[in-house]
């Protein structure tokens, strides 16, 4: 593990390596995530996710900009999944580039959708664990907002940015793919543009819609009611809920960047007030457990059947001699 110890030491080569050998060797990985995992759990994830062309790539050097200016050490992990290239997250690396290059506080990796084991947001999570356990203090998620996977990479992070910009109609693609339900800030970027008041306004009643129940009151204030047994527990009213705020940026003139900055730190406290900071990490430690085993049995379930058990299974299915659920279930079933 060599290559670990140089990467944690803060060779940025060897960190790009072990990061190429987890992202394509699942064994590997598996060792590597081991290793490391004593020293993650610092950094601070935010997910920016939203369609392509809003301008996250923008939105994100310029978060990156100024969280340098205060000397934080910034990680970009760029997932593009509709792009078997990463077409997309090359071509925002270069707008970032330009203004993040030799910055060695910066580290900026684009995740291929091709040959990641595992999935591309387990692959994501690697990428985090081992950038948090590089010493990385923020580390954004940038994903192109479209579907499953996206709300499956966001999960990964403790704050979501949704980014949307007037007049792409946006709002209905957010809706559509659940990418709403899981913004703790909303940013409308492109801001210099007509109808971005619009776009406000039509969020602003989205949110009003759907997030009524646990919107009611706003972060801040928490009173804790004494019970009769004598034990406090929060009242229902002041019950700690968050909104998430609209924010209006124009990432291309740096404009509306500290607002973010700050809604990111709002966000954050009251993670760790409200508690849910516990129960989303052990909500995610939960799902990254399940999933760790849901493989591993599969994988030892599928070296222990032969081929030709399997094959004579398929056969019978195909014949219609037997459905697909019995020939799992006699599949299962203990052998002597
Ligand atoms: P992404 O696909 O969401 O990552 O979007 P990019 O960051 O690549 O930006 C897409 C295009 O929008 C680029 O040409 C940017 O220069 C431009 N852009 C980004 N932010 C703004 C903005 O605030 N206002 C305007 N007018 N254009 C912007």
């Amino acid at each position: 593990m060599e290559l670990v110890d140089q990467a944690l030491s803060g060779n940025r080569r060897a960190l790009a390596r072990l990061i190429s050998q987890v992202e394509n060797d699942g064994s590997l990985a598996a060792q590597t995530l081991a290793a490391i995992f004593a020293r993650t759990g610092r950094a601070r994830v935010v997910g920016v996710t939203g369609s392509p062309g809003t301008g996250k790539s923008t939105l994100v050097s310029e978060l990156a900009k100024a969280y340098r200016g205060t000397g934080q050490t910034v990680g970009i992990v760029a997932v593009d999944p509709t792009s078997p290239f990463t077409g997309g997250a090359i071509l925002g690396d270069r707008i970032r580039m330009r203004d993040l290059a030799g910055d060695p506080g910066v580290f900026i990796r684009s995740m291929a959708t091709r040959g990641s084991l595992g999935g591309l947001a387990r692959a994501t999570a690697d990428v985090v664990q081992i950038l948090d356990a590089t010493g990385y203090d923020i580390i954004f998620v940038e994903t192109v907002g479209a579907g499953q996977s996206e709300v499956d990479i966001a999960r990964t992070a403790d704050t979501t940015i949704v980014v949307e910009a007037p007049g792409l109609g946006d709002e209905v693609q957010a809706i559509k793919a659940g990418i709403l339900e899981i913004a703790d800030v909303l940013v409308v970027n492109k801001a210099d543009r007509e109808g971005a008041t619009n776009t406000v306004r039509a969020l602003q009643a989205m949110l009003d819609l759907g997030a009524a129940p646990r919107a009611i009151s706003h972060h801040g204030v928490s009173m804790s009611v004494p019970t009769q047994n004598g034990q406090h527990r929060d009242s229902a009213l002041t019950e700690l809920a968050w909104r998430p705020p609209i924010l209006q940026t124009v990432a291309l003139e740096s404009k509306g960047i500290a607002k973010v900055i700050e809604a990111i730190a709002h966000h954050q406290a009251y993670l760790t007030e409200s508690g849910e900071a516990q129960t989303r990490h052990r909500e995610r430690i939960k799902s990254e457990l399940e999933g760790i085993l849901r493989e591993t049995l599969l994988r030892h379930l599928m070296a222990s059947l032969s081929s030709s058990d399997l094959n004579r299974m398929v056969e019978r299915i195909a014949a219609r001699e037997l459905d697909p659920y019995t020939a799992a279930e006699t599949l299962l079933a203990p052998r002597p």
